[in-house]
């Protein structure tokens, strides 16, 4: 064909200087990320091809070295989308879990759901700019210091986030059984054990998170100020510091929620 590359301009784009502008930095290192993801996977490809196809020794530690590549790149995406491995990996069970249950079959791989599938990434992608919202800078500045950063990890509030219908469960004490209001996950066990069911997000909070995160999501069981009211609960952030250091003077307390309440304390200080 003697005109082929005349006929294929035909076809090509002819405003290059509106693409041009449309690499702004947030792009161009996501362009880097995708060319460097590329690149890498490919020389993975070629160790295994000089393995098999021309009969060199399988060299692992160069197969290693480009997982690692990889990883780098990944860096660079998670931080221009704003994502952490653990949630870019939770999302990737979640999904997973979505199409094959808990574990894999030919028919699920061939009759995927996409919907499902698209709606529990983005049920995800939701619940962490909760979380988030909790860590960005100008809140984690309002508290000068975090207390202890090396504490015990130990289970302060039992709960998770359907991936479908998106309630959120609480499991308060050992026989608090809930469900969600489309049936696919469960929770049990308060903190005493945790027995989890279905597809959903952990939003577990345990004494080793930062205290701005146990503020907001851990609760104090009350009966009011005379003791005569229904039992309710109020939030760690939401209690009076009155009732806090009440509760410090008046009740045996756990080692760990001691501890939550001396944090609030100092909070408040700072
Ligand atoms: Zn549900």
């Amino acid at each position: 064909m003697k005109n082929y590359i005349e006929l294929a301009l035909k076809t090509e784009l002819k405003d290059y200087k509106t693409v041009s502008e449309r690499f702004t930095p947030t792009i161009a290192r996501l362009m880097h990320a995708g060319m460097g993801l590329t690149t890498e996977a490919n020389e993975f490809l070629d160790t295994l091809k000089k393995s098999t196809m021309y009969g060199k020794p399988l060299d692992k530690v160069n197969l290693i070295e480009e997982i690692s590549d990889l990883f780098w790149y990944c860096a660079i995406a998670c931080d221009v989308l704003g994502v952490s491995f653990e949630q870019v990996q939770e999302l990737n069970i979640n999904k997973l879990k979505a199409r094959y249950g808990e574990k894999y079959s030919d028919e699920k791989a061939v009759n995927r759901n996409l919907n499902i599938e698209r709606e529990v990434l983005e049920i995800d992608l939701e619940s962490f700019k909760d979380v988030q919202k909790k860590y960005t800078e100008e809140y984690l500045s309002q508290c000068k210091r975090d207390p202890n950063p090396q504490k015990q990890k130990v289970l302060l509030v039992n709960a998770i986030k359907c991936s479908i219908c998106g309630d959120v469960l609480i499991s308060r004490h050992k026989h608090d059984y809930k469900d969600c209001s489309c049936g696919s996950c469960s929770i049990d066990g308060g903190i005493d054990y945790r027995r989890l069911k279905g597809y959903h997000t952990d939003l577990a909070v345990y004494t080793d998170d930062h205290h701005l995160v146990i503020r907001e999501v851990f609760e104090w069981g009350s009966y009011g100020k005379d003791g005569k009211q229904d039992l309710h609960f109020i939030k760690l952030k939401d209690m009076t510091t009155d009732h806090i250091k009440n509760i410090i003077r008046t009740q045996t307390l756990r080692t760990e929620i001691l501890q939550i309440f001396n944090d609030e304390l100092l909070y408040r200080e700072c």
